[in-house]
């Protein structure tokens, strides 16, 4: 038992990356925001009734999956031949379990199929065709055409990156691979229940004209998605890096071998260990005891809470 049982918190993120407040209208602002209250209320309605801290990051996810203005299920990024490789991943912490699918391209929900690899195939992660042969044989998951996942914004951001990415490759002394906060979005939550027991989960369409059958960290248990019986974490950024630094799981250990703060676990390896490295991002993470914290490297990202005190709130700068 800890000090917040019978309470719970929920967060989650919508991306983290460059995000000008310059650039957005007042419309976006009002959308993006009311899209992550969504995922609140959707997770809230678990929570509040006694429900796992498992049914509610998943809850929270697909309502951000199914928000268009989110890189993940509906919105998500295009690859470079124009089509979308879908990614995701969920972990309950008191149980370890796990389940992750990568690179899927007819799941309307990826999150939903990272749960039914979890609890209905003796895996943790399954890929592409396979994993699309697996959801086959699951009811609860339901298919759609590669194209339903298409938004004219997101086609737009891929013909800019494909003009970028020429452009740098002619001009001597700029380096095409310098990704730095230019294409990223995710979703992700994590919650506390009243029971005391973490979860989280995230979701994305990875990198916008990634290639090669590009994986990022989100579906990685440990580098995007972790959770354990005092500490869950969410990440966003440029996920080569999440998965050099371990960024999920280190954060957790740090918590539990150093008996670091959540917040200096948080702050620690956002800002300094994928900072270091050159790489981009931020992460959301809750403790067994209702702590919260949201670091970011970034200018921007999209985020929202549910504190143990019941304090609610929204925000996508810094100052928010
Ligand atoms: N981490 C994700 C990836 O690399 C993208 C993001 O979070 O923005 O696929």
């Amino acid at each position: 038992m800890n000090g917040t049982s019978g309470r719970f918190a929920l967060v989650v993120h919508g991306g983290a990356g460059v995000i000008e407040r310059e650039d957005m209208s007042a419309e976006d602002e009002r959308d993006i925001l009311a899209s992550l209250e969504d995922a609140l209320d959707a997770g809230h309605a678990v929570l509040s009734t006694g429900g796992s801290a498992l049914d509610a990051v998943q809850a929270a996810v697909v309502a951000l999956e199914e928000a268009p203005r989110f890189n993940a299920g509906r919105g998500s990024v295009y690859t470079a031949d124009g089509t979308h490789e879908l990614d995701a991943s969920i972990m309950e912490g008191h149980t370890r379990r796990a389940g992750a699918v990568a690179g899927v391209a007819t799941i309307r929900n990826p999150v939903r199929l990272a749960r039914e690899v979890m609890e209905h195939s003796p895996h943790v992660m399954l890929i592409g065709a396979g994993a699309e042969r697996f959801a086959d044989t699951r009811d609860a998951v339901e298919r759609v055409p590669n194209a339903w996942f298409d938004t004219p914004a997101r086609f737009a951001q891929l013909q800019q990156a494909q003009a970028r990415e020429r452009a740098a490759a002619e001009a001597p002394g700029q380096d095409p691979a310098d990704l730095k906060g230019k294409y990223f979005g995710t979703v992700g939550a994590v919650a506390l229940d009243v029971h005391g027991h973490l979860a989280a989960a995230t979701s994305t369409g990875g990198m916008t004209n990634k290639q090669w059958g590009r994986v990022g960290d989100s579906p990685l248990i440990g580098a995007g998605t972790w959770a354990d019986d005092r500490c869950a974490v969410s990440g966003t950024g440029w996920g080569e890096f999440y998965i050099r630094n371990a960024v999920a799981h280190d954060i957790c250990a740090r918590v539990a071998y150093r008996g670091d703060t959540l917040q200096a676990a948080a702050d620690e390896v956002i800002w300094r260990r994928v900072g270091e490295l050159g790489g981009d991002g931020g992460a959301i993470a809750l403790d067994r005891d209702g702590h919260i914290a949201m670091p970011f490297n970034t200018s921007g990202m999209y985020r929202a809470w549910i504190g143990v005190d019941g304090d609610r709130g929204a925000a996508i700068f810094r100052e928010g």
